[in-house]
Formats: C-alpha cells, structure tokens, sequence
C-alpha cells in the first residue's frame, strides 16, 4: 500500500485528487503535472502539450527474461528536445506500476539489433519489479524507428547527434529524466533513495555497458546480456564465413554446417559428465573433438520456400533446393577454420567466432536461383556496416567479395574501431568510478551464441580485470571483480535465450531480481537460477560439471578451459579491449 505520507504529498501535488489507484494516476493532466521539469543539467525542454496517458490492465505479458504473467500499467508518454537543435524530438514513454506495488524502484530496457528499444519485449520486467520502466525512441521519429533509417543525411554525411543518441546519450536521458519523474509522480523527498536498474540483451546489453562505462551513478544495478559491444568488430566479423569460404573455395549448402553442428552437440554433450543434450562445456569440446570424424555422415534438408535463416541479421528470404549429400572434407575445412576465428595474412589473430556446437550462421551461405549454385551472404548487418557506416553510403549490401580478404576485415575494424571509438565501440574498461559509486553489474551470455560469441563477453571481462587489477594474482583479481561484476556463461544457451538445438540449457529467468537483492540487500549471485536441467549457472570463471546426482553440476575451475577461452588479439597494434 501507497503511505499515507505519499498520499499527503500527491494530494498536494494534484489538489483535491486522491490518487490511490492507476486509474487515478493515469490521465495525461496528472502526467502533466509531474513532468520532470526540474534543471538536470540535460540542456533539454520538455512539451508539455505532449503528454499522454494509457492505461492498460491484466495485460499477459511472457519472456525468458521474466517469466509469464500479467500486469497492470498506465504507459506515460512525452516528448522532449535538445536546446540548441533544431527540428529535434525525442520520444520516451514510461510503464507506471499500481501505486500499491510501487516499490520505490526505477528500471530502464534497452534494444536490438539497431533498435534502442525493445518495446514490450523487455519494459515488463520493471512492472514487475516494482518499478517505474522507460524505454526511448532516442530521437530517430518514433518507438519502432531504428538507428539505421536516421543514421546518414546524406552520402558521406554522418547524423552524428543520432549516433551519439544511439552510442550512449538517450539512454542517459532516459534514465535521469526516468528516475526525476518516478520522484514527481509518488512525491518522493530528495533524502529517500530510488534504486535505478537496467535490463537489456545484445544491442540492448550495449547499450547497458555504455552507461557503466560514462555514468557511473545511472544505475545501482544491472543486466548486461551478450552485449553488442567492440562494435566494429562485432559488425566486420558477420562476414567473416563468407571469407574464410571465399579463401577455402567452397560454400557449403547451409544443411552440411547444420549436420556438422549437431554431430559436434552429440560428440561433446558428455564432457560435462552428462549426457542431456546439452554442451555444458564446449571449451573441453574445442580442446578435444575432431570435426574431421564428421566427413562423409549423410545430411538431408527439405525444399523450402521460406525464410531460410531466422536470424535477424538477414530479414530478406529467398527459397532453398532440397539438400542432399554427406559431409565433405572441404566442409569441415570451413567449419574449422570459422570455428578457429579469423586470422590474418601473417597469421595473427583478429578476432573470434562462436564456440563449437553453436549453428554456424555466420557462414550461412545463400542459394543463387539463376545459377543454381551457394555462394556468399552479401546482406545482413555484416556488409550493411561496411557500406553504410564504413563507406557512407545509403546502401545496405555488398556487391561482391572482390579483393576482400581476411586483411580486409582486419583493416575495417580498425576503421570502424577509429570512427566510432567514442561512440559505438563500448569497451571502456576502467570501471572503477562505477566500483566506487557501488554499482552492481550480472552479465550473462549463451554458451552457444551463434551471432555474437561468448568469448567477446569472457574478453571484455578479462579486459577489465587486467586493467583495474594489474596489481593482482589470477585469484584475488577475480574476488575483486566478484565486488562488482559477475559474468555468467548459460551452457548450450543461445543469442538472447534458451537454444532449441539444446533446449535442456534453460535460460535465467530472474536475473533482475538477482541484480536487485545484490544492490538493496547485499546477496551475492554466486550463481543464478536457470530454468533449464541444469539447476544452477556457475560463475566465471568456474565452469559446470556433473556431480553425478541428478540435474546438479558442480562449478569447478579448469585452468585449461579457462586458457582456452583467453584471445590476444596480436593482428591489431594496440589494445582491443
Ligand atoms: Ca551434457
């Protein structure tokens, strides 16, 4: 129940108005009345005659993020434009929960893709939680508008305040109006804290670790998923099967690189001590199976006329033959060489790619109707990053792989490293002002990301351990990071949820709640709860194996798992965090 002190202050706030419900609270002249006004040092302007208020009741809301429930909520929108710009409207709306489940909480959800919102996908979970929950449409035009249709003026004519909005800047917004405006609406004192959270998955786990990174106060806790971050590299990389294809002289019918990674879950389900379908330890699977024991297994795919790839990396689709055939040595030349991860001409390492079992879809080629043969993917966000945001042109595809090599991707990244270092790339890794301000951050990531690796997440904490804790060994570098930043691999998990190649990986459904009895009550994730076989998620870097009693995996250090997971990134000449 709302306190009575509350409702004193409310009722000052809207006179006469008792506001003890959400059909109270939502209308759009109460919203009107709480804005956040006050000066927050943001150089931006509110319309007040932007204002609405919708209430919406016993909404079924489901995700693996959550769970499956239903809620109540009065979605506040309003707008708001930078001093300064012309023409600049930026959008935000704010679910607010029945005043007696507010719980004196403020959440932000972030976006996909090149969405820097979720919509409803994802803002639940505030609701949830007790909690007033923003998300922005960061200036681009509306909530379903994407960072892409606003990123060039023109050819050669970068919208740098779009992607500055994108990068970090809406998001900040965003939380500091969000966190004012919790403040008006439940007429809560200065000296009465309201604790700030995040939750948000790829793009949105980014957009996550670009407020920890810059604003070190933003929030008091939150949920990084398989973070879109090292941005350039992360984009370049989508091609990086096509190439290393290109190189071998072969591009497999997409049914062989699927027959080799379910044969490579069969081979390496048991390396955990269980077999359950699922990978729970593809670094023993790297270290020990041998694709070459694929060669010559039969693999059939049926006729298909819809959409070939479900990822969202390639939204067009286009029909694909019958395929018919047994693993060739040339395609485990391919999956050998993508598993391995790019390296250059003098062979050092540039980057990485999934680990094995994961689907191959990077190396996804695509059927030509006209010459009835698979070559190259030159659509999809990978080539979209090279014309559009490398080469400033409104242009979203490549027209061949002419002269492109494994140099090449090398070359832009470094390029794209260099243009978007302060905006897009996101890999800061001094956390200690964040450290300090007593921030708490649970980040997780599917073992078996097909779209963006594990292993960009283990990197970026590594990154951070090596360069706030220098001074340490091994051991006490991770008890200091255990403060502050906890990393959690989901065995067989896939981009942003639980994998249907290896449904018994689950995923962790209540990871802000994790977050939250962390920041309010100091109850350490030592592991968090999974909705998968497996019962529990180790921390890194421990790495789960069976106990041998039922669904219980014992977390345990291997330090040769560990060593297999460890990246130097020697092609490029100074440090990729
Ligand atoms: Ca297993």
């Amino acid at each position: 129940m709302i306190s009575p002190r509350k409702l004193l202050g409310l009722t000052a706030l809207i006179g006469a108005a008792r506001a003890a419900s959400l059909s109270e609270y939502c209308t759009p002249a109460f919203a009107a009345s709480v804005l956040p006004v006050q000066d927050l040092g943001l150089g931006v302007t509110i319309d007040v005659s932007s204002v609405s208020a919708i209430l919406t009741s016993n909404k079924s809301v489901s995700s693996e993020w959550f769970g499956t429930t239903a809620i109540d909520y009065c979605n506040i929108t309003f707008a708001y434009s930078h001093d300064g710009i012309a023409n600049d409207i930026v959008h935000v709306s704010y679910l607010v929960p029945p005043p007696d489940k507010f719980l004196n909480r403020y959440v932000s959800t972030g976006g996909g893709g090149l969405a820097i919102n979720s919509g409803l996908s994802f803002s639940p979970v505030g609701i949830i939680s007790g909690a007033v929950s923003g998300i922005t449409d960061g200036g681009f035009g509306n909530f379903n508008t994407q960072y892409d249709k606003v990123f060039l003026l023109a050819n050669n004519t970068v919208n740098w305040q779009a992607t500055y909005m994108f990068g970090y800047e809406a998001h900040h917004e965003l939380a500091t109006l969000g966190k004012q405006f919790t403040r008006n609406l439940f007429n809560i004192s200065d000296g009465e804290k309201i604790y700030s959270y995040y939750q948000g998955c790829s793009e949105g786990g980014r957009e996550g670790w670009s407020q920890i990174q810059r604003f070190a106060d933003q929030f008091d806790g939150l949920v990084t998923g398989a973070p879109a971050f090292r941005f350039s590299h992360l984009q370049t990389n989508h091609l990086s099967g096509a190439v290393i294809e290109k190189a071998i002289g072969y591009f497999p019918p997409p049914c062989e690189l699927e027959k080799i990674a379910n044969l490579t879950i069969a081979a390496c389900d048991g390396l955990d001590g269980k077999v359950d379908g699922v990978v729970a330890r593809s670094d023993l699977c790297k270290l020990n199976f041998d694709y070459n024991s694929t060669i010559g297994q039969p693999y059939y795919c049926a006729a298909s006329n819809g959409p070939s790839l479900r990822r969202r990396q390639f939204p067009g689709s286009s029909p694909t033959p019958e395929q018919n055939g047994t693993i060739t040595a040339e395609g485990v030349a391919v999956a050998s060489a993508f598993t391995n991860g790019l390296i250059d001409s003098k062979g050092k390492r540039i980057y990485i790619n999934p680990q094995p079992g994961s689907s191959f879809t990077d190396a996804t080629t695509q059927f030509n109707e006209n010459t009835g043969e698979w070559g190259p993917n030159l659509s999809g966000l990978g080539p979209q990053w090279i014309t559009r945001y490398l080469y400033l042109q409104q242009k979203d595809s490549l027209d061949n792989l002419e002269n492109v090599t494994a140099d090449t991707l090398r070359d832009w990244m470094a390029l794209g490293m260099q243009k978007y270092q302060d905006s897009l790339q996101t890999t800061w890794p001094d956390l200690n002002p964040f450290k300090a301000a007593g921030g708490k951050v649970i980040h997780v990531h599917g073992e078996a990301d097909s779209s963006i690796p594990a292993g960009s997440s283990i990197h970026y904490y590594d990154s951070v351990r090596n360069t706030m804790y220098d001074d340490l060994n091994y051991e006490e570098s991770i008890s200091a990071m255990d403060d502050f930043y906890r990393l959690y691999i989901v065995p067989g998990g896939s981009h942003c949820g639980s994998n249907q190649n290896q449904p018994g990986g689950g995923w962790p459904a209540t990871t802000l709640q994790a977050v939250i009895e962390w920041a309010e009550n100091g109850v350490t994730p030592d592991t968090l709860d999974n909705t998968g076989d497996i019962d529990v998620l180790c921390k890194w870097p421990l790495r789960p194996l069976w106990s041998g009693n039922g669904t219980h995996f014992d977390c345990v250090y291997d330090s040769r798992s560990t060593e297999s997971w460890t990246y130097t990134f020697d092609a490029f000449k100074y440090p990729v965090y």
